[in-house]
């Protein structure tokens, strides 16, 4: 019964909820997932309560903390992260705030720009998920400004496009430390879409310790290349689909990794 290690929910920009992600994976006859939202741990406890109603699997709390190194997006995995941790908390949500702050930003740019959108309208296409891009895109769509997200992305949203704002940038050591914080372990998210290499002994040695190796953005050369430089640095090979409930980016359980797996980030825990 394998595991899939990269699951969002719509407590960020996935588009099932956390009660139907857990109910899916239990139909493919999956050992465990984990819950990584954007930010946010909300969409934890739902799921952790349908796998307990339901007989499985089993869920493992965590997070994807977005960090950022020379204007790359550089994602931290965070596992086993204690959800209750009142420092922890108080960190996400400022970063939850500065979500908020980036989006109105870009929306009156969008606006500036002609387009009819508002933030009214990003809001409501968010839900109570953590704000993102994706939503934006969404409302951009609603609004017939474009067809889909990829190209809200390519035309008007993405790095290097009209109405992009950079993220205030929390760096990857940063995103580490506050994974450490909340007692759990940090994992560094698609390096291979990252592209930081260079930081990742760095970051090993601030107490990273996993690497996702496996993930569908990943060719053989990258699953092979960060599978040495896990053994090297002692990091546990990670994996999962990075799954958000469409098909543009992985289907659930499309990348698995055995069981092993977790029972060693278990015992990376502090
Ligand atoms: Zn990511
Ligand atoms: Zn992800």
């Amino acid at each position: 019964m394998p595991a899939d290690l990269h699951v969002h929910t719509t407590a960020s920009d996935g588009t099932l909820s956390p009660v139907r992600v857990v109910c899916l994976a239990r139909t493919l006859g999956l050992g465990a997932i984990a819950i990584t939202d954007h930010d946010t741990v909300s969409g934890v406890a739902p799921a952790v309560q349908e796998a307990a109603a339901g007989g499985g699997p089993v869920v493992i709390p965590g997070i994807e903390i977005s960090a950022s190194h020379h204007g790359r997006d550089v994602h931290i995995l965070g596992y086993y992260v204690n959800t209750m941790h009142s420092g922890f908390l108080t960190r996400i949500r400022q970063l939850a705030d500065k979500r908020s702050e980036r989006a109105a930003r870009m929306v009156g740019r969008l606006r500036s720009l002609g387009l009819r959108v508002s933030l009214d309208d990003v809001l409501e296409q968010a839900g109570k998920a953590s704000l993102g891009r994706p939503h934006i895109a969404d409302a951009l769509v609603r609004a017939g400004v474009v067809q889909n997200r990829a190209q809200a992305f390519s035309r008007w949203i993405g790095r290097d496009c009209p109405g992009y704002v950079p993220r205030e940038p929390v760096s990857p050591l940063e995103a580490v430390a506050l994974v450490r914080l909340a007692k759990g372990v940090p994992v560094l998210a698609h390096p291979g879409t990252a592209r930081a290499d260079g930081i990742i002994a760095e970051l090993a040695a601030a107490g990273l310790q996993g690497l996702e190796v496996y993930h569908p953005e990943h060719n053989a050369e990258q699953v092979r290349r960060y599978l040495d430089m896990a053994a090297t640095l002692r990091l546990v090979p990670t994996g999962g689909s990075d799954f958000h409930g469409g098909d543009d980016h992985g289907r659930l359980g499309e990348v698995l990794v055995p069981l092993k797996v977790v029972e060693e980030l278990e015992h990376r825990c502090l």
